[in-house]
């Protein structure tokens, strides 16, 4: 298998069609979808309800493969990267997040045992979950519900920042939930954000503003067609 170099990757769309249906299914979801993002950079991606955007997001990790076209990180086609390597490099915070029955540790380390405890807290309390922390009855052993049940919405979406932080990604793919939240839990994310895109190439689905700004080119998709692609002139 191709091995991914270090640091921020590049990301590269060839001609990417896909749907779901495979080959002979007559709706595509993305159609002939080309684009090119530098080691670093941050890509806003928009377009309206259904228009492809996690779509593209999944080919990426391999939930999917393109049903023609390449699809490239770091240069390799992604199919010629091992599974392993390709999602150890990629941290995905999606609009639902996956959380399931186990403790919050392995939830938050995916069972990287090589995660030290005080790291975990201290990234807790960086997402000002400190006190949601201290209230579980045994910290960082406490079993979490399958499917988050339990939890509110702003502290589920947190959580999956904890997540991504410390698995220390070479590319972040954030596709950004609706759902309104309270300010402070929305401040919280803010600031997750930043830190979390800082030094990295990421993807982000963005539905906030605060987030649309933070992109330094702009990819708009309308029924899995490019419609726009470029620079964003900086506000
Ligand atoms: P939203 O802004 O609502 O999240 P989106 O741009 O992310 O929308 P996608 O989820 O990529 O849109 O969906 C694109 C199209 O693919 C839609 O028509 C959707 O119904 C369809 N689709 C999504 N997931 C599947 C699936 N697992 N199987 C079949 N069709 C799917
Ligand atoms: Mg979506």
């Amino acid at each position: 298998p191709a091995q991914l170099k270090d640091g921020a990757l590049a990301v590269r769309f060839e001609s990417v069609s896909f749907n779901y249906g495979g080959e002979d299914s007559e709706t595509s979801v993305l159609r002939n979808v080309s684009f090119e993002l530098a080691p670093g950079r941050v890509l806003g991606l928009l377009g309206r309800t259904g228009s492809g955007k996690s779509t593209l997001a999944r080919l990426l990790v391999r939930f999917y493969d393109a049903t023609d076209g390449t699809v490239r990180i770091g240069g390799e086609d992604v199919r010629e990267v091992a599974l392993s390597q390709l999602r150890g490099r990629i941290a995905m915070v999606s609009q639902n997040i996956q959380l399931f029955q186990a403790t919050v540790r392995d939830n938050l380390t995916l069972y990287n045992r090589s995660i030290p405890d005080d790291r975990l807290t201290r990234v807790l309390s960086e997402l000002g979950l400190a006190s949601w922390l201290a209230a579980l009855g045994n910290g960082l052993d406490t079993m979490l519900a399958s499917g988050g049940s339990g939890l509110s919405a702003g502290e589920a979406q947190l959580l999956a920042f904890a997540r991504a932080f410390l698995s220390d990604p070479s590319l972040v793919i954030l596709d950004e939930a609706s759902s309104r939240l309270d300010p402070a839990t929305e401040s919280h994310i803010e600031k997750a954000i930043d830190k979390l895109l800082s030094g990295r190439t990421a993807i982000i689905i963005a539905h906030r503003l605060t987030t649309i700004k933070r992109a330094d080119d702009i990819l708009i998709l309308d029924a899995g067609s490019v419609v726009e692609s470029g620079l964003r002139t900086k506000l």
